[in-house]
């Protein structure tokens, strides 16, 4: 008997739950949305709920989820409130794959239920995995269940590993166009206002990825992601720039040969690849015209320029709690920088210096205690930048 594969979406109003949906409603009824979730974004939210009406939604803001209702009557969606509603949709029996697209460290719950509960889980979000690589894939192996990035450089790296197996990788090359800064001085770097920073060439996102992007943080985290998903040394992860954004990464294996997955720049592809793994089917992505395109071209990065980079290899090495910092002082600088508080530049000086207050650990960290460092690093570099930067300094 057919039985559609049935989808929750975690963060179905952002960039990557949007393309989701608009994946899943071509490749219907082989899938079928049975779940989803948002933060706050109550108008899209109904909207998209409207549109595809699935039994069970939930909005991490109590109060969002309280409007949602009123707004929907009785639609025949039950609508679930509060921070802990991601996870009990991430563990529903009849949900066979889980997008997690939630932004920041706020989807790691979720994916950890997800894991316990055996699910396959399309990752697209980074933070799960920087966060809670070792006890995210350990709790995965214990439990069955398959982690599948969306992420579009680990998902073509995953589509490249398929030439070989594991033991005959060299290395990982993970391309990044570069960002809007790659042919600007440290110094212009350093002084880029919100709306250079956010002017991103070949990607559009939302705002706090194209801000990383701009960094190269969101290459940085990309990284310790590929360490966890892969299981990689960190030594054998390289970083490449490749402004055009079509070779979405690389594997060379130990015979020298190089396998690429080459798309046009859109999520949809990758977002597809996850669901439909081990399978391609025709889907809605644009078909890549290299005739058009004339030339690919591929620089090294400039290390002292983008120093999110070093760090994040060095957070990386390091390893334990490390990373978990790294990410968290990111996500406060950054909102302080899109706040017009801070500089652009301060961004990676701030994570620097939470990285050197903190004191490593080692072990196999829990839950629990992942999210203290996290709420220990955030409340650091708060209290940093606030000490540090008294005005608002650009709108
Ligand atoms: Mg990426």
């Amino acid at each position: 008997m057919f039985m559609a594969k049935k989808i929750a979406i975690l963060g179905s109003t952002g960039s990557i739950g949007r393309n989701a949906l608009e994946v899943i409603s071509a490749l219907e009824p082989a899938f079928e949305v049975v779940a989803m979730s948002a933060h706050h974004r109550v108008d899209l939210f109904c909207e998209q709920i409207e549109a595809v009406r699935p039994p069970v939604a939930a909005m991490t803001d109590p109060q969002a989820a309280q409007a949602c209702r009123k707004r929907l009557g009785n639609c025949g969606c039950e609508i679930l409130a509060g921070p802990d509603s991601l996870v009990e949709i991430a563990s529903l029996d009849e949900v066979d794959i889980v997008v997690c697209a939630v932004v920041g460290a706020a989807g790691l719950p979720a994916a950890l239920a997800a894991a316990q509960a055996g699910k396959t889980l399309a990752i697209a979000n980074k933070e799960p995995l920087v966060i809670a690589g070792e006890l995210l894939t350990r709790t995965a192996r214990q439990h069955g269940a398959t982690i599948l990035p969306v992420d579009s450089e680990h998902s073509a790296v995953f589509q490249s590993m398929q030439s070989g197996c594991s033991a005959e990788v060299d290395k990982v090359i993970l391309t990044a166009s570069g960002g809007p800064f790659r042919n600007k001085t440290a110094e212009q770097m350093r002084r880029a206002t919100i709306r250079e920073a956010l002017k991103h060439p070949t990607w559009t996102m939302g705002p706090k990825i194209t801000v990383d992007s701009a960094s190269m943080m969101n290459k940085a985290l990309e990284v310790i992601e590929a360490v966890w998903l892969f299981g990689l040394p960190v030594d054998k992860i390289d970083v490449l720039i490749h402004p055009e954004s079509v070779v979405h990464s690389m594997v060379e294996f130990v015979d020298g040969s190089v396998i690429a997955q080459l798309g046009t720049p859109d999520m949809k592809l990758p977002i597809q690849y996850a669901l439909t793994y081990p399978k391609r089917v025709r889907g809605v992505c644009d078909r890549l015209r290299l005739d058009r395109l004339g030339k690919l071209t591929f620089e090294p990065p400039d290390l002292g320029k983008f120093r999110a980079l070093t760090l994040g290899f060095e957070a990386a090495r390091s390893g334990g709690s490390a990373p978990v910092v790294f990410n968290a002082a990111n996500e406060v600088a950054v909102e302080a920088f899109l706040a017009g508080r801070i500089p652009f530049g301060a961004i990676v000086d701030s994570i620097e210096q939470c990285l050197e207050a903190h004191t490593n650990q080692s072990h196999l960290l829990s839950l629990e205690e992942l999210m203290a460092t996290d709420a220990w690093a955030r409340q650091y570099t708060a209290q940093h930048l606030s000490a540090s930067f008294k005005t608002v300094i650009q709108k």
